[in-house]
């Protein structure tokens, strides 16, 4: 395979017969897929690509197996989740960086799996579209939906929370109580 994706664990052992349905693969997944798969980095997809780009993600999906695949796509759309939001702490982009450790390349099967969802019929099933993300490490909202936003965040003037992007994304989780001064 042309990049390495690298694991804090072992890689499951794959059957070499196993295949995976691209309609039971979200975007993020296919592009985790099309990262490890035969795709070139400086592939660009035109009309009547698709046949190809939808063997590659089959490809870079049974390379991978399904369980590696939903992991590394969901630590990849927590992570896409908390930089666009300005909140991904260095070690969260060290470990991004060790999963997908060629930019360029993850940009490229990013750029390929949506065009490839966007345009061809390849269904995507509800399971699918309701995988959520998730962040490695603690979350800068430590799983409560909310976090501190603030110059001083110990002022109550300056002092306000915002919905974490990852858990709480439509902001609809009860908000926490703030702390009471003594
Ligand atoms: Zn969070």
């Amino acid at each position: 395979m042309p990049a390495t994706l690298t694991a804090p664990h072992p890689a499951p052992v794959l059957s070499p017969v196993e295949t995976v349905p691209v309609s039971e693969l979200s975007n993020q997944e296919r592009a985790v897929a099309l990262y490890a798969s035969d795709m070139p980095t400086r592939f660009r997809m035109r009309r009547d690509d698709e046949a190809m780009v939808h063997g590659w993600i089959i490809q870079g999906a049974s390379r991978l197996g399904l369980q590696e695949v939903h992991r590394l796509a969901a630590a990849a759309y927590g992570y896409r989740l908390l930089w666009l939001a300005d909140l991904a702490t260095a070690d969260q982009t060290r470990a991004h960086e060790r999963r997908f450790p060629n930019a360029r390349r993850f940009s490229k099967a990013e750029t390929t799996a949506t065009l490839f969802t966007v345009k061809t019929n390849v269904p995507m099933s509800q399971a699918a579209k309701d995988r959520r993300p998730q962040v490695e490490g603690s979350c800068p909202c430590r799983g409560t939906g909310w976090m501190a936003d603030a110059v001083d965040p110990t002022d109550p003037v300056t002092a306000f929370m915002i919905a974490c992007p990852v858990h709480n994304r439509h902001g609809l989780r009860p908000a926490p109580r703030p702390a009471v001064a003594a």
